[in-house]
């Protein structure tokens, strides 16, 4: 299968993975809204919110909270936005939230090399 999200699971092409587990992979978006824009994957391909199954669902969502809680402490935004699309919507056919965060004044610093450090190290 033809999948991006799939080959960045089976790391043939690379990303900013900054947390991973045997259900979910979490990587940098590659063109972010903004810094620390974070995509959470199951590593199963489910398509999109409506063929998701529960357990997989809260796979995601216990990365999200262990990923959020990263981003705040490291980069300290002052909120995050989750989003989900679907259908039209979206992009990329293999199920993802995303992770925006947002900030007071927008961070110039929005190298994704800089940001992983940040958020790994
Ligand atoms: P969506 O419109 O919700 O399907 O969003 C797809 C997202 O995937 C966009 O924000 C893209 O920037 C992101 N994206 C596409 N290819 C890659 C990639 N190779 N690595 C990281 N993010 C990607
Ligand atoms: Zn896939």
């Amino acid at each position: 299968m033809d999948c991006i999200f799939c080959k960045i699971i089976n790391n043939e092409i690379p990303s900013y993975t900054i947390y991973e587990d045997e259900n979910v992979k979490c990587f940098l978006d590659i063109n972010p809204v903004s810094k620390g824009h974070t995509l959470i994957v199951p590593k199963k391909h489910i398509k999109d919110f409506y063929d998701i199954d529960n357990e997989t669902l809260l796979n995601v969502f216990d990365a999200c909270k262990k990923v959020t809680n990263l981003i705040n402490k490291k980069l300290k935004p002052n909120g995050i936005r989750l989003l989900q699309n679907n259908g039209v919507l979206q992009d990329v056919k293999h199920f993802h939230l995303h992770i925006i965060p947002s900030y007071t004044k927008e961070e110039k610093n929005n190298n994704a090399e800089d940001v992983f450090q940040l958020l790994t190290k």
